[in-house]
Formats: C-alpha cells, sequence, structure tokens
C-alpha cells in the first residue's frame, strides 16, 4: 500500500475538482486529485455540444474544450493527479482526513491530508427511481448513459426514440439521437413545464420539430426482448385521464429524470446531507459540519452552467488553503429558503465580506420579485421577471446588506424568498 501525505486532498477531477485544486496549489498547498476515470474533465468529456464557458471564457466552447483549459493548467501545475482511481472510504481522525484508494495501476493508496475538497459531482435518476410500470425489455438507457454510448463509445443506442423527462441532457439526446439518424418521437414531461433550459427548448426540440408532451405521465413501457412502445396519459389536476391514454412505438427509450448529488463517501465520514439538494449543507466557506471538509460542484448541488461549478469550486479551493493557514470563518448568519425557493446553498453567510448564494425557484413564477429578509425586514429586492426551478439563481449579499443586523434577534434567519 502506498501513502501520500499532501496537505489537500481534491475527490473528483471535473470541472469542480480542478477548478479547486488549481486554487490550492495557487495558494501554496500540496494537493492530490482523486479521480476514479482515466484522465481529467468529468462529465465534460461526453458533452459533444457546444454551450460551455461563455461567462467563464467569454467563448462557447464544447464541454472536452472546456475541460482541456483547466486540464492543462493542472497537469503544467504541482498538483498530483491519481486517476483511474476510485476513492472508496473517507474517514475523520479529527485533525487528519484519511482516504482509501482503489487503484488497478497504484493498488492501494490511502492519503492522510489535513483538508478535503468533495468534488464527486451526480448520478442519474433511473427507471427504479421513478417507478414506470411496464415490462422490463432491452432499450431502456439514461440519458447520460445514451450520451456516453454515442459520443465516447461510438455506439448508436436506437433508432426510434421516446425521451422521458425534459432535463436538459435528455434535450440535448433528443437532438444528438436526430443527429446519427434515429427518429425522436418525443418528449414526455410529467411536469406542466419543462425542467430542461429554455435556450435547449429551442435549440434542442423545436429546432428538430421534435414534440414535448408537458403534463403526461408515462404509464408503461412494452416490450418482450426489445423496446416496443410507452404509453403515455394526460394529467388533469394531478389526476391521470387514461380515457386520452396513447401508445407511442419506439425501440429505445430514454431517462432524464434527475440527478442526485453522488455522497456515499461523503455520508460515510459523517457529512450531514441537505435532503433539500441531496448535497452537503454548508456554511460560508462551502465547509461542510466536520471540520476540514469542503463540498463543491454537482456534489453540493446540481448545477445547470459549468461556469458557475468552476465559481464555486474556486471558492471552495481558496477556503480550504485559508483553513489550512488557520484562518477561520467570521460570524456567520443562518440563511434558508423562503417563499417559492427550493433550496439555499450555502446554509450560511459570513457577516464581514461578500457571499453568492445560489437557489432554485419551486415553481415557474412571471414578474417575480427575489427578496433576502432578515427576520422579516426587506435587506433587498431584485426584480427577477420569469424563473423557473431549471434555472438556477444567485444572489450577491454583502456587509452592507447585514449592517442593521444589530436590531434583529439573536436567533436571526437570513430568508431568501420569490413574491
Ligand atoms: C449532458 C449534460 C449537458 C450539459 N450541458 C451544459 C452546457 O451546455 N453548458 C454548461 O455550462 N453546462 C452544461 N452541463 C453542466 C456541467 O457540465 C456540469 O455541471 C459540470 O461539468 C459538473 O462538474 P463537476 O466537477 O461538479 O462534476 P463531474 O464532471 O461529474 O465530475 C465529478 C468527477 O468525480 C469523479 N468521481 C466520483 N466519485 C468518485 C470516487 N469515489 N472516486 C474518484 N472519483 C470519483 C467522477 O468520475 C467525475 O469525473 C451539462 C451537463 C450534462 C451532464
Amino acid at each position: 500500500m502506498t501513502t501520500l501525505k499532501p496537505d489537500a486532498v481534491v475527490v473528483g477531477g471535473g470541472a469542480a475538482g480542478m477548478a479547486a485544486a488549481l486554487e490550492l496549489e495557487k495558494a501554496g498547498c500540496s494537493c492530490v486529485i482523486v479521480e476514479r476515470e482515466e484522465g481529467l474533465g468529468g462529465i465534460l468529456m461526453q458533452c459533444a455540444h457546444a454551450g460551455f464557458g461563455l461567462v467563464e471564457f467569454d467563448e462557447e466552447l464544447t464541454g472536452p474544450e472546456f475541460a482541456e483549459r483547466f486540464a492543462e493548467k493542472v497537469l503544467a501545475s504541482k498538483v498530483t493527479v491519481l486517476d483511474g482511481a476510485t476513492a472508496l472510504e473517507l474517514r475523520d481522525e479529527g485533525e487528519r482526513k484519511v482516504l482509501d484508494c482503489c487503484s488497478a495501476k497504484r493498488g492501494v493508496v490511502r492519503i492522510e491530508a489535513r483538508a478535503v475538497v468533495l468534488a464527486m459531482g451526480c448520478r442519474e435518476r433511473n427507471r427504479g427511481n421513478v417507478r414506470i410500470p411496464g415490462s422490463r425489455p432491452a432499450g431502456v438507457y439514461t440519458a447520460g448513459l445514451a450520451q456516453r454510448l454515442v459520443n465516447i463509445e461510438g455506439v448508436v443506442p436506437g433508432r426510434r426514440v421516446v425521451v422521458i423527462g425534459s432535463g436538459d441532457i435528455g434535450l440535448i439526446m433528443a437532438r444528438r439521437m436526430s443527429w446519427i439518424g434515429a427518429k425522436v418521437e418525443a418528449v414526455v414531461e410529467i411536469l406542466p413545464y419543462p425542467s430542461g433550459l429554455t435556450r435547449n427548448i429551442v435549440q434542442c426540440l423545436e429546432d428538430f420539430g421534435i414534440p414535448l408532451y408537458l403534463g403526461h405521465q408515462t404509464t408503461r413501457i412494452f416490450g418482450k426482448d426489445r423496446v416496443e412502445g410507452v404509453e403515455i396519459a394526460p394529467l388533469e389536476n394531478g389526476a391521470l385521464d387514461l380515457s386520452r391514454a396513447r401508445t407511442i412505438p419506439c425501440d429505445t427509450v430514454l431517462l432524464s429524470v434527475g440527478l442526485v448529488p453522488e455522497n456515499e463517501l461523503s455520508r460515510g465520514a459523517g457529512v450531514e446531507l441537505n435532503p433539500a439538494t441531496g448535497g452537503p449543507k454548508v456554511d460560508s466557506t462551502l465547509m461542510t459540519n466536520v471540520p476540514g471538509v469542503f463540498a463543491c460542484g454537482n456534489v453540493l448541488h446540481v448545477h445547470d452552467l459549468v461556469d458557475w461549478v468552476a465559481e464555486e469550486a474556486r471558492r471552495a479551493g481558496a477556503h480550504a488553503a485559508a483553513w489550512l493557514r488557520g484562518e477561520r470563518p467570521g460570524p456567520e448568519l443562518r440563511v434558508k429558503a423562503g417563499a417559492n425557493v427550493r433550496y439555499v446553498a450555502p446554509v450560511k453567510v459570513d457577516l464581514s465580506r461578500k457571499n453568492r448564494v445560489y437557489f432554485r425557484s419551486l415553481a415557474v413564477l412571471h414578474g417575480a420579485t427575489l427578496e433576502a429578509r432578515i427576520d422579516r425586514r426587506v435587506v433587498r429586492k431584485i426584480r427577477k421577471g420569469h424563473v423557473q426551478p431549471s434555472e438556477m439563481q444567485s444572489i450577491e449579499l454583502g456587509p452592507e446588506d447585514f449592517a442593521d443586523l444589530a436590531e434583529a434577534g439573536s436567533d436571526a434567519v437570513l430568508e431568501i424568498a420569490l413574491v
């Protein structure tokens, strides 16, 4: 068994892990990235479409191009990259965090570090998670797996496709399957509004004439050996109207029914998770309840754009470096999701500096106003107009917003609400 003793270890070599590691290195900390795939980049490596980096680089890049810009910097830095290595267990031994990894090339590697950045990304929900009745034929894939098959393995998963769920991966795969000559019969969404970004509805469905059935539930998958069709029915006021059920013939079903932050490792180390996000609860420095363990990117909460992942991960890396130098956050204020807000991340802000709080709305709202309130007193008001759950929002709050805090009670809470 090999033992490494860097200042910090970053678990995951996607956009978040690379951005965090570069910040740690910039601050003079020795750092190891553990990545289970061969090579860096994470999910970006299978995203052959353009649309990445508009904020970060002011350019429209493909996923691999975006990843390459970070990977080149990481490989030219002093960061040690342990790829093809899976982190199996993280233990909190007080000052020392112990990460046990397993790799075909190197065998068992133990990493002992004083700080850990969790950047393991997320995984897709599958048929079992959404309980679609029917038979169990071949031809049912998650959209991300189909994306990997097409873009990396060069395999065509099917010819006549129905996409269930209108998340971004499903929309992008509807277009991708059309490009490779498949017929995409429909995208079926149970909610009355799309789950993906508006730009993807336009560029991936409308531009290709692919029908989107909103407010429809998939009631059955047919087929013995291979998928032969799916049955869908509309929902009226939450109730299924089976009298209007219809069957769409197809040989392939792609599921795009949500993403779940990948936190088995975190849970094992005693990291407390937020039920609203599936990711760790973090303070103003993106540190979890386990001192010295930080989280960023999709493992913290599912992001829509990689630019926000990189922004957040840089902060996690910088805060981890500050932690290693012995710096601790100033006085903090708890943050909670208020009216029409599904979650907030982080769940604490530092009263002495600027903080960015990410959040998502609970529903589609027109003419919405964002209000930041402390004990019901509005400290910031921003007109938002149209907001929808698929588009992540953020607000930056600083010391000027907390100036009158003395008037609030000692158990004051900052509430982010959409009204
Ligand atoms: C299909 C799709 C389309 C998208 N389209 C866009 C777009 O057009 N524009 C845009 O800006 N953003 C887009 N995004 C979002 C963006 O790409 C992601 O949010 C971002 O890349 C996530 O980065 P991450 O580092 O948090 O996670 P990932 O990239 O998932 O990285 C996590 C890494 O951790 C590794 N890992 C996990 N567990 C372990 C373990 N136990 N041990 C070792 N390694 C581990 C994984 O192998 C992975 O490499 C898209 C995402 C998807 C999936």
